[in-house]
């Protein structure tokens, strides 16, 4: 009798385990398939046909979600946020507050309720942890600010869909065009839709597509919260153009152990390296004397500065004739009278030893033109600016790898890139929070040729999402 109720139960067992593994997965995913397809289709009916086709591809994440990233960024660029170098004010304009006021509003909106602006400039916000598990609190961050190089203010961005691979000529002043040979990446963005200013100013998709990126896998991951993440940090700062973009932040309040800037180009784009940089003045004193009595006596401080600037080289050690890993020196302003002339430079190269070789040369064409004019003497002065990130994000590999992984997972191919200039990260990774950064699409920067691709601001926003919960399934 009790061999017969075991066998009866372990048949009843087995039927179970069967319904379990062979009936229930499918029936599951075909019932969430047929609600997808409903709500896409916006109707109660899903044509069998349809479902099927559904259920022959892989599930998507977000095939149901739609993206408000693009709204976002089209609200962001026609707020005025120029940053201005020569203001001493934090934030240098008070006019950036006002990007920052929205996003803090709109982040509360979503239910981030420590959504906060300090007096500097800086929103700092949380999405909370929805998993048991110990994840490492990372953070994402753009920067509000837009060029001084050119206006910001009233900007009109315009979508053209479909973009259809022709150059593209701004209304409001159609000597601007953003053409195919000066711009090749756009051929690779036909069938996309594009966006740009109206030819009067710059867009600000650097870096308000960071912004937007970010504003949006917020809202992401708050409407999916079956989507499992550790602390996620928010950290939106002013004042990036002008170098200033980490001058007043807090990293204890912050309260990451890494972070990541969305604030690169092209599709697939991760740096996890940028030049180091120094800045340094050559200063040039003369003897002053009045010019109608002056012979024997002056000795003009201009002329030994333009003796200096003429004697550097032209074809090497110079932007407009360097690129990939060369490094340069620049000269960026120069400024005199006869008594004192200065001019100062930029000092760049990936290899942070190898910034005093470019300065002992400076200062070596600074002697020779000093001894051409007797009776002058020089003054070099070095400050430091910035260091290569890589010094620092190397010592943690997991950031960079989880990065790669998390584009790679978005379906989008890596392309890893050296950033010829600073991020907020650079200066960040310094300080304590390694600090790489990540693509958003912002394209052609600082002019009024600047794009993005719709499309592109997706996918970084998958990006994120994706990074985010690699981040959790590894702890
Ligand atoms: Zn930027």
């Amino acid at each position: 009798m009790v061999g017969r109720f075991n066998l009866i139960v372990n048949a009843l067992k087995n039927f179970v385990r069967f319904v379990n593994l062979f009936v229930m997965p499918p029936t599951a995913a075909f019932v969430t398939c047929f609600d997808k397809i409903r709500r896409k289709r916006n109707s109660w009916f899903c044509p069998p046909s349809e479902a099927l086709n559904y259920l022959s591809k892989k599930i998507q994440m977000f095939d149901d979600y739609k993206f408000t990233v693009a709204e976002r960024f089209m609200r962001y660029v026609q707020v005025d946020t120029q940053s201005d170098p020569n203001s001493n004010t934090q934030p240098s304009t008070e006019k950036q507050k006002n990007l920052s006021k929205i996003l803090v509003t709109e982040l509360k909106q979503l239910g981030i309720t420590d959504a906060a602006l300090d007096e500097f400039g800086y929103v700092y916000a949380t999405i909370p942890s929805n998993t048991t598990k110990k994840v490492p609190v990372i953070c994402f961050c753009a920067h509000v600010d837009t060029s001084p190089d050119s206006s910001g203010a009233n900007v009109k961005p315009i979508v053209h869909k479909k973009y259809d691979g022709n150059d593209i000529v701004l209304p409001d002043d159609p000597s601007i065009v953003i053409s195919t040979n000066e711009h090749p990446y756009l051929k690779k963005r036909i069938g996309d839709d594009i966006i740009t200013a109206s030819g009067t100013t710059l867009l600000g998709a650097d870096d308000k597509a960071g912004v937007a990126v970010i504003m949006d896998m917020a809202n992401f991951l708050i409407a999916h919260p079956k989507i499992k993440h550790g602390d996620i940090k928010i950290l939106f700062t002013p004042d990036e153009e002008i170098g200033r973009g980490v001058d007043k932040v807090d990293l204890n309040k912050l309260d990451a152990q890494f972070a990541y800037t969305l604030d690169a180009g092209e599709r697939g784009a991760f740096e996890d390296e940028t030049f180091s940089a120094d800045g340094a003045t050559v200063t040039f004193y003369g003897v002053s004397a009045h010019p109608g009595y002056a012979k024997e006596k002056l000795v003009n401080a201009i002329k030994v500065a333009a003796a200096f600037v003429e004697s550097l080289p032209k074809n090497y050690f110079s932007p407009e004739t360097t690129d990939g890993r060369d490094g340069f020196v620049h000269p960026v302003q120069i400024t005199g009278i006869a008594e004192k002339a200065s001019v100062q430079f930029i000092v760049r190269d990936f290899h942070t030893d190898k910034l005093s070789e470019y300065e002992n040369f400076l200062k070596e064409k600074m002697n020779q033109a000093v001894a051409v004019f007797p009776g002058s003497r020089g003054e070099f002065q070095v400050k430091v600016q910035y260091r290569n990130m890589k010094e620092v994000v190397d010592q943690f590999p997991q950031v960079s790898q989880y990065a790669r992984e998390a584009i790679e997972r978005a379906g989008v191919p890596v392309i890893n890139m050296s950033a010829r200039g600073g991020t907020d990260g650079s200066r960040l990774s310094f300080m304590g929070l390694p600090t790489p950064n990540l693509f958003t699409g912002e394209m052609a920067f600082h002019g009024k040729q600047e794009y993005v691709s719709i499309q592109d601001m997706q996918k970084s926003v998958e990006t994120i999402v994706h990074l985010a919960m690699i981040w959790e399934e590894n702890a």
